[in-house]
């Protein structure tokens, strides 16, 4: 696949996250303005609704006020038809309907859809390992039942905000010098955690195997599940992370569909140990997508999509199997996305070793995230001169309130 070029001049050029391959949509305002549905198409917007008289789907679909759930509850079939119709609409030697673009230098991103819920995994083997050793020493550094599920834990859709928002940074009991006495604190040990999320496109309430789950995915984000380490380390077990993970989730505002990331699926890493039959892979069910991650502006990380060991659709099934009931909206992070070297470490967890080996940055020594920092998560595909981009996935870390109960 190579380059297609649009009537959009600023969508034809190699560098670009969103050229006419990419087509991801988004919710934006001008201002304090009505939210309208959106498609990133170079550096402009395509107001989708002044463009309804060009695509198989009702309006009203393109008026939807929880953002782009209407779409995604339509069939696959509409799905394709309707990328189908942009990709025309949108083509060099086109009918120009320039006065449906809006430049993105003006406009305010908003959620891209209504989170139905959240689910996070915990699916990345160097991540799970290396946090497996700070915990537990490398002997016992995987749970037993890591190779054969991917582990997760139910979030909150609550948390989950877009890109440019800001996060504060939480209070918390903390774990003290021992196992006995908490602390009531702000956290000390707040991060960063390199996700991406995967977006159901349709309801089930049956088990899933993997080919249907992954048939059931309508797009992904990057996510950014901030962690506060120093709450989690004295709450999770045994039933897992739950303060230390409500504070805020942090997700791109383009969706980029799964048609879009079709070119660069890729296989999953060699298993370990046979997988059950109906979690088995079938087909390449991950994706080559470099990542990095930004602290001021200056990268810190770089690892890829590729490096999970379950794909979101061995995540979706194996989600199904109890005869969980699926919305359309809902959200599967990952898990964090490290690689073998320290610089493929997607958390200050790893990055720092827990904080023994602090991090040399060009905003001063880290171990965890300081007040005022602003972290980027970033990725792109990379195809034969062309990308399909994310756009960016950032937040800024602000200080803790005053104690919420303090008299
Ligand atoms: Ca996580």
């Amino acid at each position: 696949m190579t380059l297609k070029r649009s009537w959009v001049a600023s969508a034809n050029h190699a560098d670009t996250p969103f050229p006419l391959n990419n087509l991801p949509y988004g919710v934006f305002s001008l201002g304090s303005g009505p939210c309208r549905l959106g498609v990133a198409i170079g550096d402009q917007i395509l107001d989708v609704a002044k463009i309804a008289d060009l695509l198989p789907v009702e309006p009203s679909l393109l008026e939807d006020a929880r953002g782009w759930n209407a779409v995604m509850e339509q069939t696959p079939q509409v799905w394709a038809a309707l990328r189908a119709a942009l990709s025309n609409t949108l083509a060099e030697g086109a009918d120009e309907r320039a006065g449906a673009l809006v430049p993105q230098a003006e406009a305010v991103m908003h959620m891209p859809f209504t989170v139905s819920e959240f689910t996070d995994f915990y699916a990345g083997q160097h991540h799970a390992t290396n946090v497996g050793t700070m915990f537990r020493g490398a002997e016992n550094a995987l749970p037993p039942n890591w190779l054969h599920i991917p582990i997760g834990y139910n979030g909150r859709a609550s948390s989950v905000v877009v890109s440019g928002t800001d996060v504060r940074r939480p209070w918390g009991q903390l774990k003290g010098p021992d196992d006995t006495a908490p602390r009531w604190a702000p956290s000390a040990r707040f991060d960063i955690e390199l996700e991406m999320g995967a977006i159901v496109g349709r309801a089930s309430n049956t088990p899933l195997n993997v080919d249907q789950a992954d048939a059931n995915i309508f797009g992904y984000v990057l996510l950014n599940d901030w962690s506060a380490r120093d709450i989690q380390a004295w709450e999770y077990q045994p039933l897992g992370p739950f303060q230390a993970k409500a504070t805020a989730t942090t997700i791109s505002p383009w969706i980029v569909t799964k048609e879009a990331l079709e070119p660069f699926r890729c296989a999953s890493p060699m298993r370990e140990k046979d997988l059950l039959p109906h979690l088995r892979d079938t087909g390449p069910m991950l994706y080559d997508i470099p990542l990095s991650v930004t602290l001021n502006g200056e990268t810190i990380a770089k690892t890829n999509y590729r490096e999970m060991y379950y794909s979101a659709a061995q995540q979706l099934a194996h989600h199904t199997t109890s005869g969980c009931p699926m919305r359309v909206g809902d959200l599967l992070g990952s898990g964090t996305i490290s690689g073998p070297e320290r610089e493929n470490r997607g958390s200050f967890l790893e990055l720092s070793w827990g904080g023994k080996e602090p991090l040399e940055t060009a905003s001063g020594p880290r171990s965890f995230v300081e007040d005022g920092d602003t972290v980027g998560l970033h990725g792109a595909a990379e195809g034969d001169g062309y990308l399909i981009g994310f756009g960016d996935c950032s937040g800024t870390v602000q200080p803790a309130l005053k104690d919420p109960f303090s008299t």
